[in-house]
């Protein structure tokens, strides 16, 4: 029996280690040839995974560590490469599915290499979509290849919103945790630390965007990153906080019915129904025990507290270039926030002010017109900061 080909770029994150997980559980190297993986800093863990999976090809993102890697995988056989080119190799590496679990723009470069190749894209890198938009997702179509939403949210869409329905689809509803600082009050927060708002409630997940969740960052570019992906209008995208994470999302009909995807705050399951598609696979997450649940809660966005969902409809109405400009001068800001550079409420001040600087740009025609964007907004992002 061939085997499914499966690159991970991003293997050695929290999307990274789920995704082999997934692997080991359907069989691991009895079923998955893996082509290729991907890491930064995590040598050690990208070098171990090399070898449990009898990859390919292993890279890492910085140029600075090839020897280290070499060495961890001298006498295996297995390539190495290091820097940003040779994370595009990676990428561009003969695979039936690549899941996207870089995180940042710093994804966008190798997700486009993979979309190129006419591989299926399991995307969990919102940040293609926020950025890059119709650009990217015209990419994928014209490489060939399935986009797979990974985000839990836009999984959850993904599996209840009918294509044959699509006439009817009224509006999407993305379910927001509220992060650990949902009842906080604006000057309780001006003084959190990042230790704190990288704990999350219910998700374990990566650093960034854990603080993210927090700032419900994450919200704002998970409303770009559904606009993009399910066609609709930004007025159409409505957000609603539901605090145990048990719904992931929803999709409301013209009939007044609303269907939903509930399941444990599990990322496996997205990531198996994306590996999985159009076939449902068998997984070992917790099963929902609705007696013991008793009760789920909603409640309304508070935006005066989190003004980055204001922010994201801001940038959904004034057009594509936006959605970069605010993820660029946030990852800025996010990263000046956990060198305690700058304080939590700044993030989303920064991000404004840069907006508001950046405001009237056109829809970008090409990739290099989103990479000069970014490139600039990540300037301004810094020169605010002080850092330039
Ligand atoms: P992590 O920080 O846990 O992992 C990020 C991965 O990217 C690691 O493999 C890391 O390498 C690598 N990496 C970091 N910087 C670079 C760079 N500049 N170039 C190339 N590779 C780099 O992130 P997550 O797994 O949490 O998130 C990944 C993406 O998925 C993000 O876009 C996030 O928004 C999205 N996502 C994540 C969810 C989750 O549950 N974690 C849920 C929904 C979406 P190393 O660790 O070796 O340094
Ligand atoms: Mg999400």
């Amino acid at each position: 029996m061939t085997r499914r080909r499966i690159s991970i770029l991003g293997s050695t994150g929290s999307i990274g280690c789920s995704t082999l997980d997934v692997i080991d559980h359907l069989g691991g190297r009895e079923a998955f040839e893996v082509p290729a993986i991907t890491g930064m800093g995590n040598i050690t863990l990208l070098a171990e995974q090399a070898k449990r999976f009898g990859v390919g090809f292993a890279a890492t993102a910085d140029p600075t560590r090839h020897e280290e890697l070499k060495d961890a995988l001298v006498g295996t056989g297995i390539e190495t490469g290091a820097g940003p080119e040779a994370i595009i190799e990676a990428a561009s590496r003969a695979a039936d599915i690549v899941m996207a679990g870089i995180v940042g723009i710093a994804g966008l470069a190798p997700t486009l290499a993979a979309a190129k190749t006419g591989a299926d894209i399991a995307l969990a890198n919102k940040e293609c979509l926020v950025s890059a938009g119709s650009l990217f997702v015209e990419a994928v179509k014209t490489g060939g290849g399935k986009l797979l939403p990974v985000d839990s949210e836009h999984n959850a869409i993904f599996q209840v919103l009918e294509q044959s329905q699509r006439h009817a689809v009224e509006r999407i509803i993305l379910t927001a945790s509220g992060g650990p600082f949902r009842n906080m009050s604006r000057d309780e927060m001006a003084n959190v630390t990042p230790k704190t708002a990288a704990a999350h409630p219910n998700w374990s997940m990566g650093l960034k965007i854990s603080i993210d969740s927090a700032s419900m960052f994450n919200k704002a570019l998970e409303m770009i990153e559904a606009q993009h992906l399910f066609d609709v209008s930004p007025d159409a995208i409505e957000v609603i906080v539901h605090p145990q994470s048990v719904i992931h999302s929803m999709v409301g009909y013209t009939d007044g019915s609303v269907l939903a995807q509930l399941g444990a705050p599990d990322m496996r399951t997205a990531i198996g129904y994306a590996i999985g598609h159009p076939r449902r696979i068998s997984l070992p997450v917790e099963r929902l025990d609705f007696a013991r649940l008793a009760k789920l809660e909603f409640q309304a966005p508070d935006t005066d507290r989190f003004p980055a969902l204001a922010l994201a409809r801001r940038a959904m109405e004034q057009g594509q270039m936006q959605g970069c400009v605010l993820n660029s001068a946030k990852e800025i800001a996010l990263e000046a926030f956990i060198a305690e550079k700058i304080g939590f409420l700044d993030m989303a001040d920064i991000v404004e002010a840069v907006m508001v600087d950046m405001a009237g740009l056109g829809a970008p025609t090409t990739i290099e017109d989103v990479f000069a964007a970014d490139a600039e907004a990540r300037r301004r992002a810094m020169e605010k900061i002080g850092l330039d």
